[in-house]
């Protein structure tokens, strides 16, 4: 059986996987979510029809968000989990076709389902083989696969539907707090309306991927009013990875609810949470950290979970993504919870972590051992609260450039770059950095500049409506635009929340960005000229050459 799945930097060959996921995402999971990208379009075609006559239905919502989630690289690998969302896909279909008569009732216009795309007729066939043989046929009708698109075309439909997904784990998230903005899902259904058009052309598509980069801006916002308005704003914060002795969880993943609830049932229980990957950022939060008993944080990025977690006497909850497959040492101990899922490993419902807790006791937990610690905290906030001083710096030219780097980390040797470059930053300049891509400089000793620390982690990658708020800011003060800053943006890409931020930079008008450490392979040669021409998008290449020509003179190492 093959498959075909590009969406992430890990595709094989550089193209795409075909035999099975470098990831561990069979032929049947990606068959079917697949089918789901299908289905959703035949949803969105639905709804965006219902909206336009005024109705809108929330279980539609929060489904096409949930299910879009589910399908980002790293998140669910569980085929009957996979099967069930296509199920309940139908429920959702048959509500959002509902509330499109009833607009149309309302308005008096006459509806004539015979002229609906496939995707909103779709009923999902009974069990998984049934349901890969509806893939098989149907799947790529949308635009993911499809051999009748040409190249450029099919090249704009995979990025926009990859920049959906992104935009949906932003939105979800935020969803989840008891945030949301209608603009947003209203712009996913329409987005998702459009893949039925065949006949969309490339600038349709280019215009669709900037106003994607656009939305998902205020989705970040929304996500950002979610999480300071219930976790307060960051503050600068160290974070111990010294191991305490006694029964752990070890948490990892984005989602800040879940790490809240557990923090609340493990409470005087005498177990200790300890972050992993990009729940770093957590201890920064005052609402979170003020649980003694979140003792510090564990390890480094996701691809690095087999070895960290080979045999750890703790007890491990995924949140989101992203997740590998359990080694046999520790899948007795793994977790997940929400959209998360991996075949066989326990599943949490409605945040009911008692299993997680007692599995943590029955493990015994951590010897006590010495570590280090790791800075965090410095969101937009904390950031601009010392803006003066930050603004004083750069016009006394004790600050020289800023430098963003962020992003993903993933397992390609290439991603040496990133601690290669940070590590020969001049000391007058700063490096920002955000999301996972950070453990591979993070431990590094960097010092300050006239007490402003040189590395500034601002957080998840959840967090880069921060960063843009921080770039806005600076802009302001010295009356510029952010292409105008001292300021380079050299971006570690890996799964589709990277795809859209990239979307949401480049609808800024954000130019120069530096981009590593491949290209995606569903840009085409073409689409890529497009980036280079209007957009000046670059991949990295050499750490020292790259920094020379950002300052226009060669640099030494200072770390
Ligand atoms: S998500 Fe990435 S690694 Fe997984 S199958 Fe798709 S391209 Fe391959
Ligand atoms: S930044 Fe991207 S690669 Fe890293 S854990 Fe988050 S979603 Fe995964």
């Amino acid at each position: 059986m093959s498959m075909f799945c590009d969406q992430c930097e890990q595709a094989a060959n550089g193209t795409g996987c075909t035999k099975i996921g470098v990831c561990g995402k069979t032929p049947t999971a990606s068959a079917l979510q697949d089918l789901m990208i299908y289905q959703l379009s035949g949803i969105g075609y639905l709804a965006h029809q219902a909206r336009r006559l005024g109705f809108v239905d929330a279980d539609v919502n929060r489904y096409t968000l949930e299910a879009l989630f589910t399908t980002v690289t790293n998140v669910n690998f569980d085929t009957d989990r996979l099967s069930q969302w296509i199920h309940e896909g139908a429920r959702i279909r048959d509500l959002a076709a509902k509330r499109f008569r009833e607009g149309a009732r309302k308005a008096d216009i006459a509806v004539d389902e015979g002229t609906w795309p496939a995707p909103a007729t779709f009923g999902p066939a009974g069990d998984t083989d049934e349901l890969m043989q509806q893939a098989e046929t149907l799947a790529p009708a949308p635009g993911l696969a499809n051999p009748n698109h040409p190249e450029d075309i099919r090249s704009l439909r995979r990025l926009l539907i990859y920049g959906l997904k992104g935009m949906a784990a932003y939105a979800d998230h935020a969803y989840l707090l008891g945030h949301e903005d209608d603009a947003v899902f209203g712009f996913i259904h329409e987005a998702l309306a459009a893949l039925n058009d065949p006949g969309l052309t490339v600038d349709d598509l280019v215009a669709l991927n900037m106003a994607c980069g656009r939305v998902n801006i205020r989705a970040m916002e929304i996500l950002d009013e979610a999480h300071t308005s219930r976790f307060g704003h960051p503050e600068p914060t160290s974070v111990p990875t010294a191991l305490q002795d006694g029964p752990a969880i070890i948490v990892t993943g984005h989602d800040l609810l879940d790490l809240e609830a557990l923090l609340k049932q493990t409470e005087g229980s005498g177990v200790r949470v300890y972050t992993h990957g990009e729940m770093l950022p957590a201890h920064g939060y005052p609402e979170l950290r003020k649980y003694k008993h979140l003792a510090g944080h564990f390890g480094t990025a996701w691809q690095s979970q087999q070895r960290e977690f080979d045999g750890v006497p703790a007890a491990i909850l995924f949140t989101t993504n992203c997740i590998q497959k359990p080694r046999e040492s520790y899948r007795d101990r793994v977790y997940t919870c929400g959209l998360v899922a991996w075949p066989g490993v326990a599943h949490v419902a409605d945040r009911d972590f008692s299993a997680v807790i007692r599995k943590a006791r029955e493990l015994g937990g951590f010897e006590a051992k010495e570590g280090k610690t790791l800075m965090t905290g410095f969101a937009r906030q904390a950031v601009l609260g010392v803006a003066d001083r930050v603004i004083e710096a750069v016009k006394g030219g004790a600050i020289r450039h800023f430098f963003l780097v962020g992003g993903c980390d993933g397992s390609k040797p290439g991603r040496n770059y990133y601690r290669d470059l940070v590590e020969k930053t001049p000391e007058d300049t700063v490096v920002l950095t955000l999301a996972c891509g950070k453990f591979r400089f993070n431990d590094l000793e960097f010092g300050d500049i006239g007490g402003i620390p040189r590395l500034l982690d601002i957080g998840q990658c959840n967090d880069a409506y921060s960063a843009i708020k921080i770039a806005e800011a600076l802009a302001g003060a010295f009356k510029c635009s952010i292409g105008e800053l001292p300021l380079s943006l050299i971006l570690s890409w890996y799964e589709q929340k990277a795809v859209v931020i990239l979307l949401s930079l480049l609808s800024l008008g954000i130019k120069g960005i530096r981009l590593g450490p491949t290209l995606p392979a569903f840009i085409s040669p073409n689409i890529l000229d497009f980036l280079v021409e209007n957009f000046d998008v670059r991949p990295i290449g050499n750490a020292e050459e790259d920094l020379a020509e950002i300052l226009g003179s060669p640099v030494d190492s200072n770390v």
